[in-house]
Protein backbone atom coordinates (compact mmCIF):
# COMPACT_ATOMS: atom_id res chain seq x y z
CA UNK A 1 0.00 0.00 0.00
CA UNK A 2 0.76 3.53 -0.94
CA UNK A 3 1.25 5.28 2.68
CA UNK A 4 -1.41 8.11 3.19
CA UNK A 5 1.38 10.32 3.52
CA UNK A 6 3.40 10.51 0.43
CA UNK A 7 -0.24 10.63 -1.46
CA UNK A 8 -1.03 13.79 -0.03
CA UNK A 9 2.87 14.85 -0.33
CA UNK A 10 1.99 14.12 -4.06
CA UNK A 11 -0.74 16.09 -4.39
CA UNK A 12 0.39 19.31 -2.36
CA UNK A 13 3.50 19.54 -4.62
CA UNK A 14 1.34 19.21 -7.51
CA UNK A 15 -1.10 22.23 -6.23
CA UNK A 16 2.06 24.41 -6.08
CA UNK A 17 3.28 23.91 -10.11
CA UNK A 18 5.34 20.38 -9.40
CA UNK A 19 4.93 17.47 -10.59
CA UNK A 20 6.40 14.48 -8.93
CA UNK A 21 6.54 11.15 -11.12
CA UNK A 22 5.36 8.85 -8.07
CA UNK A 23 6.64 7.88 -4.42
CA UNK A 24 10.02 7.23 -4.98
CA UNK A 25 10.65 10.53 -6.39
CA UNK A 26 9.07 12.06 -3.45
CA UNK A 27 11.46 10.28 -1.12
CA UNK A 28 14.58 11.16 -3.48
CA UNK A 29 13.77 14.81 -2.89
CA UNK A 30 13.80 14.68 0.58
CA UNK A 31 17.40 13.28 0.88
CA UNK A 32 18.94 15.39 -2.22
CA UNK A 33 22.27 17.18 -1.02
CA UNK A 34 24.38 18.16 -3.77
CA UNK A 35 22.43 20.28 -6.72
CA UNK A 36 24.13 20.42 -10.29
CA UNK A 37 22.32 23.20 -11.81
CA UNK A 38 22.28 24.05 -15.55
CA UNK A 39 22.92 27.81 -16.93
CA UNK A 40 21.33 28.63 -20.49
CA UNK A 41 17.54 28.56 -20.01
CA UNK A 42 17.20 26.85 -16.32
CA UNK A 43 19.48 29.36 -14.47
CA UNK A 44 18.98 32.34 -17.01
CA UNK A 45 15.36 32.89 -18.70
CA UNK A 46 16.37 31.27 -21.83
CA UNK A 47 14.85 34.40 -23.32
CA UNK A 48 17.80 35.80 -25.06
CA UNK A 49 18.39 38.63 -27.28
CA UNK A 50 20.52 39.27 -30.12
CA UNK A 51 22.89 42.19 -28.96
CA UNK A 52 25.47 42.10 -31.74
CA UNK A 53 26.62 40.79 -34.82
CA UNK A 54 30.36 41.06 -36.09
CA UNK A 55 31.11 39.50 -39.56
CA UNK A 56 33.97 37.55 -39.52
CA UNK A 57 34.82 36.84 -43.43
CA UNK A 58 33.43 37.74 -46.92
CA UNK A 59 29.61 37.53 -46.16
CA UNK A 60 27.38 40.10 -45.17
CA UNK A 61 26.07 40.50 -41.94
CA UNK A 62 22.78 40.30 -43.05
CA UNK A 63 23.37 37.03 -45.24
CA UNK A 64 24.91 35.58 -42.04
CA UNK A 65 21.78 36.18 -39.96
CA UNK A 66 19.70 34.95 -42.34
CA UNK A 67 21.99 31.76 -43.22
CA UNK A 68 22.25 31.04 -39.41
CA UNK A 69 18.30 32.02 -38.57
CA UNK A 70 17.01 29.43 -41.50
CA UNK A 71 19.30 26.56 -40.25
CA UNK A 72 18.30 27.64 -36.13
CA UNK A 73 14.59 27.25 -37.26
CA UNK A 74 15.37 23.52 -36.66
CA UNK A 75 16.67 23.84 -33.13
CA UNK A 76 14.63 23.72 -30.23
CA UNK A 77 17.16 25.71 -28.42
CA UNK A 78 16.68 28.77 -26.25
CA UNK A 79 19.35 31.01 -27.88
CA UNK A 80 18.23 29.12 -31.67
CA UNK A 81 14.30 30.69 -30.91
CA UNK A 82 15.98 33.85 -30.04
CA UNK A 83 18.10 33.94 -33.40
CA UNK A 84 14.77 33.08 -35.62
CA UNK A 85 12.56 35.89 -33.82
CA UNK A 86 15.62 38.38 -33.95
CA UNK A 87 15.64 37.39 -37.67
CA UNK A 88 12.06 37.73 -38.34
CA UNK A 89 11.67 41.35 -36.72
CA UNK A 90 14.77 42.37 -38.99
CA UNK A 91 12.46 41.09 -41.91
CA UNK A 92 14.90 38.52 -43.35
CA UNK A 93 13.14 35.57 -45.49
CA UNK A 94 13.84 32.23 -43.81
CA UNK A 95 14.83 29.43 -46.22
CA UNK A 96 13.73 25.67 -44.99
CA UNK A 97 17.41 24.15 -43.82
CA UNK A 98 18.13 20.66 -45.17
CA UNK A 99 20.00 17.63 -43.99
CA UNK A 100 19.80 19.02 -40.17
CA UNK A 101 21.85 17.49 -38.09
CA UNK A 102 21.80 18.83 -34.21
CA UNK A 103 24.81 17.83 -31.47
CA UNK A 104 22.85 19.04 -28.27
CA UNK A 105 24.35 21.65 -26.74
CA UNK A 106 27.14 22.30 -29.25
CA UNK A 107 25.14 23.62 -32.26
CA UNK A 108 23.61 22.52 -35.50
CA UNK A 109 25.03 22.04 -39.44
CA UNK A 110 22.65 22.06 -42.15
CA UNK A 111 22.25 22.64 -45.70
CA UNK A 112 20.50 26.16 -46.53
CA UNK A 113 19.87 27.50 -50.05
CA UNK A 114 22.65 24.93 -51.08
CA UNK A 115 25.26 26.34 -48.83
CA UNK A 116 26.71 24.31 -45.90
CA UNK A 117 26.11 26.61 -42.72
CA UNK A 118 27.43 25.79 -39.38
CA UNK A 119 25.85 27.30 -35.81
CA UNK A 120 27.11 26.83 -32.63
CA UNK A 121 29.98 27.18 -30.03
CA UNK A 122 33.97 26.14 -30.66
CA UNK A 123 33.13 22.41 -30.18
CA UNK A 124 30.81 22.49 -33.50
CA UNK A 125 33.32 24.07 -35.02
CA UNK A 126 36.23 21.83 -33.65
CA UNK A 127 33.96 18.83 -34.60
CA UNK A 128 33.44 20.36 -38.28
CA UNK A 129 37.06 21.02 -39.17
CA UNK A 130 36.85 24.52 -39.40
CA UNK A 131 39.33 26.72 -37.50
CA UNK A 132 37.19 29.76 -36.19
CA UNK A 133 39.37 32.54 -34.28
CA UNK A 134 37.73 32.94 -31.47
CA UNK A 135 37.05 36.67 -29.66
CA UNK A 136 38.98 36.97 -26.66
CA UNK A 137 36.69 37.91 -23.37
CA UNK A 138 38.67 41.41 -23.39
CA UNK A 139 36.86 41.88 -26.70
CA UNK A 140 33.73 41.34 -25.36
CA UNK A 141 32.25 44.48 -24.78
CA UNK A 142 29.58 42.79 -22.28
CA UNK A 143 32.18 41.98 -20.46
CA UNK A 144 32.05 38.18 -21.18
CA UNK A 145 28.57 37.85 -19.90
CA UNK A 146 27.30 36.88 -22.80
CA UNK A 147 26.44 34.19 -25.16
CA UNK A 148 28.42 33.76 -28.20
CA UNK A 149 27.31 31.85 -31.28
CA UNK A 150 29.71 31.04 -34.14
CA UNK A 151 28.56 31.30 -37.22
CA UNK A 152 30.56 29.14 -40.23
CA UNK A 153 29.46 29.20 -44.32
CA UNK A 154 31.01 27.10 -46.68
CA UNK A 155 33.30 26.00 -44.10
CA UNK A 156 34.26 29.30 -43.09
CA UNK A 157 34.30 31.61 -40.32
CA UNK A 158 31.25 34.01 -41.28
CA UNK A 159 29.76 35.87 -38.10
CA UNK A 160 29.70 35.89 -34.43
CA UNK A 161 26.75 36.39 -32.93
CA UNK A 162 26.51 37.82 -29.12
CA UNK A 163 23.20 37.00 -27.22
CA UNK A 164 22.34 38.51 -23.68
CA UNK A 165 20.46 35.74 -21.56
CA UNK A 166 20.53 37.33 -18.24
CA UNK A 167 19.78 35.26 -14.97
CA UNK A 168 16.62 34.89 -13.60
CA UNK A 169 15.98 37.67 -11.10
CA UNK A 170 15.35 35.66 -8.29
CA UNK A 171 17.96 32.83 -9.37
CA UNK A 172 20.07 34.11 -6.45
CA UNK A 173 17.39 34.08 -4.13
CA UNK A 174 16.16 30.68 -4.98
CA UNK A 175 19.53 29.09 -5.01
CA UNK A 176 20.06 30.59 -1.04
CA UNK A 177 16.89 29.22 0.06
CA UNK A 178 17.74 25.64 -1.36
CA UNK A 179 20.90 25.78 0.81
CA UNK A 180 18.62 26.85 3.54
CA UNK A 181 16.86 23.52 3.16
CA UNK A 182 19.81 21.06 3.37
CA UNK A 183 21.37 21.45 -0.03
CA UNK A 184 24.72 21.74 0.95
CA UNK A 185 26.76 22.19 -2.04
CA UNK A 186 25.85 23.64 -5.55
CA UNK A 187 27.93 22.99 -9.22
CA UNK A 188 27.03 24.92 -12.32
CA UNK A 189 26.98 22.47 -15.37
CA UNK A 190 27.04 24.44 -18.70
CA UNK A 191 27.50 24.14 -22.10
CA UNK A 192 28.47 27.41 -22.44
CA UNK A 193 32.23 28.97 -21.99
CA UNK A 194 34.03 29.67 -18.98
CA UNK A 195 34.58 33.15 -19.10
CA UNK A 196 30.51 33.69 -19.75
CA UNK A 197 29.60 31.34 -17.13
CA UNK A 198 31.85 32.90 -14.30
CA UNK A 199 30.82 36.33 -15.26
CA UNK A 200 27.46 35.49 -15.31
CA UNK A 201 27.11 33.78 -11.85
CA UNK A 202 29.60 35.81 -9.91
CA UNK A 203 28.02 36.78 -6.71
CA UNK A 204 25.83 33.37 -6.62
CA UNK A 205 26.19 30.82 -3.97
CA UNK A 206 27.96 28.51 -6.26
CA UNK A 207 30.72 26.29 -5.03
CA UNK A 208 32.01 25.14 -8.53
CA UNK A 209 31.58 25.97 -11.89
CA UNK A 210 31.89 23.01 -14.44
CA UNK A 211 31.80 25.18 -18.39
CA UNK A 212 32.33 23.79 -22.17
CA UNK A 213 30.55 20.46 -21.27
CA UNK A 214 29.26 18.06 -23.75
CA UNK A 215 25.91 16.27 -22.03
CA UNK A 216 28.44 13.38 -21.63
CA UNK A 217 30.30 15.53 -19.41
CA UNK A 218 27.50 17.08 -17.63
CA UNK A 219 26.44 12.84 -17.30
CA UNK A 220 30.08 12.71 -15.63
CA UNK A 221 29.86 15.76 -13.73
CA UNK A 222 26.43 14.21 -11.97
CA UNK A 223 28.56 10.62 -11.16
CA UNK A 224 30.98 12.29 -9.61
CA UNK A 225 29.18 14.86 -7.49
CA UNK A 226 26.78 11.67 -6.33
CA UNK A 227 30.35 10.46 -4.58
CA UNK A 228 29.32 13.26 -2.01
CA UNK A 229 25.74 12.48 -1.81
CA UNK A 230 22.40 12.21 -3.06
CA UNK A 231 22.56 14.74 -6.40
CA UNK A 232 19.61 16.62 -7.66
CA UNK A 233 20.44 17.84 -11.76
CA UNK A 234 18.11 20.39 -12.69
CA UNK A 235 18.35 21.60 -16.66
CA UNK A 236 15.66 22.56 -18.76
CA UNK A 237 18.04 21.12 -22.36
CA UNK A 238 18.11 17.72 -24.28
CA UNK A 239 21.82 18.53 -23.55
CA UNK A 240 21.17 17.99 -19.95
CA UNK A 241 18.60 14.88 -20.76
CA UNK A 242 21.47 12.33 -19.69
CA UNK A 243 22.50 13.95 -16.97
CA UNK A 244 19.00 14.21 -15.81
CA UNK A 245 18.77 10.52 -16.09
CA UNK A 246 21.67 10.34 -14.02
CA UNK A 247 21.09 12.00 -11.10
CA UNK A 248 19.16 10.62 -7.95
CA UNK A 249 17.01 13.05 -8.98
CA UNK A 250 16.18 15.16 -12.11
CA UNK A 251 14.34 18.18 -12.19
CA UNK A 252 13.13 19.60 -15.68
CA UNK A 253 11.93 23.11 -16.01
CA UNK A 254 8.78 22.04 -18.30
CA UNK A 255 7.25 24.71 -19.51
CA UNK A 256 9.64 26.50 -22.12
CA UNK A 257 11.78 23.33 -21.63
CA UNK A 258 12.49 20.45 -24.09
CA UNK A 259 10.73 16.87 -24.21
CA UNK A 260 13.51 14.69 -23.75
CA UNK A 261 14.29 16.89 -20.88
CA UNK A 262 10.91 16.33 -19.19
CA UNK A 263 10.60 12.80 -20.23
CA UNK A 264 14.25 12.04 -18.57
CA UNK A 265 13.62 13.88 -15.30
CA UNK A 266 11.69 12.41 -11.96
CA UNK A 267 10.23 15.85 -11.31
CA UNK A 268 9.14 18.47 -13.73
CA UNK A 269 8.39 22.29 -13.09
CA UNK A 270 5.09 23.38 -14.85
CA UNK A 271 5.94 27.05 -14.43
CA UNK A 272 8.35 28.58 -16.15
CA UNK A 273 10.70 29.14 -12.86
CA UNK A 274 12.36 27.18 -10.35
CA UNK A 275 10.42 29.09 -7.18
CA UNK A 276 8.60 25.78 -6.59
CA UNK A 277 11.55 23.94 -5.38
CA UNK A 278 12.55 24.91 -2.25
CA UNK A 279 8.87 24.30 -1.20
CA UNK A 280 8.62 21.20 -2.99
CA UNK A 281 11.42 19.50 -0.83
CA UNK A 282 10.02 20.63 2.75
CA UNK A 283 6.75 18.94 1.50
CA UNK A 284 8.69 15.99 1.00
CA UNK A 285 10.67 15.98 3.70
CA UNK A 286 7.34 16.28 5.82
CA UNK A 287 6.03 13.64 3.81
CA UNK A 288 8.84 11.35 4.34
CA UNK A 289 9.27 12.30 8.02
CA UNK A 290 5.07 11.41 8.23
CA UNK A 291 5.42 8.22 6.26
CA UNK A 292 8.58 6.60 8.65
P1 LIG B 1 23.65 25.23 -21.02
O1 LIG B 1 24.33 23.91 -20.90
O2 LIG B 1 24.11 26.23 -20.01
O3 LIG B 1 22.15 25.13 -21.05
P2 LIG B 1 24.01 25.19 -23.84
O4 LIG B 1 25.07 24.15 -23.97
O5 LIG B 1 22.61 24.78 -24.13
O6 LIG B 1 24.11 25.86 -22.40
O7 LIG B 1 24.37 26.42 -24.76
C1 LIG B 1 25.64 26.97 -24.70
C2 LIG B 1 26.14 27.38 -26.06
O8 LIG B 1 25.87 26.36 -27.03
C3 LIG B 1 25.53 28.61 -26.63
O9 LIG B 1 26.14 29.77 -26.12
C4 LIG B 1 25.80 28.40 -28.12
O10 LIG B 1 27.10 28.83 -28.46
C5 LIG B 1 25.78 26.93 -28.32
N1 LIG B 1 24.58 26.33 -28.98
C6 LIG B 1 24.11 25.09 -28.75
N2 LIG B 1 23.07 24.80 -29.53
C7 LIG B 1 22.85 25.88 -30.30
C8 LIG B 1 21.90 26.22 -31.34
N3 LIG B 1 20.95 25.37 -31.74
N4 LIG B 1 21.98 27.43 -31.89
C9 LIG B 1 22.90 28.30 -31.49
N5 LIG B 1 23.81 28.04 -30.55
C10 LIG B 1 23.81 26.87 -29.95
MG1 LIG C 1 20.03 24.68 -20.75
Amino acid sequence: AVPVALVSGLSRAAGTGVLVKGGGALEALAKVEVLVVDKTGTLTHGRAHLTSVAPVGAIAERDALRLAASLDQASGHPIARALVEEAQARGLALAPPLEVREAPGDGVTGLVEGRRVNVGGPRLMRQQGIDFPLPGPAADGQGGASATVLVAVDGSPAAILRFADPLRHDGGAILAELRACGIARVVLATGDRREVAEALTAGLPIDAVAADLDPADKTKIVVEERLRGPVMMVGDGINDAPALAAADLGVALGARGAAAAAEAADVVLLVDSLAPLPGAIRIARRSRAIAL
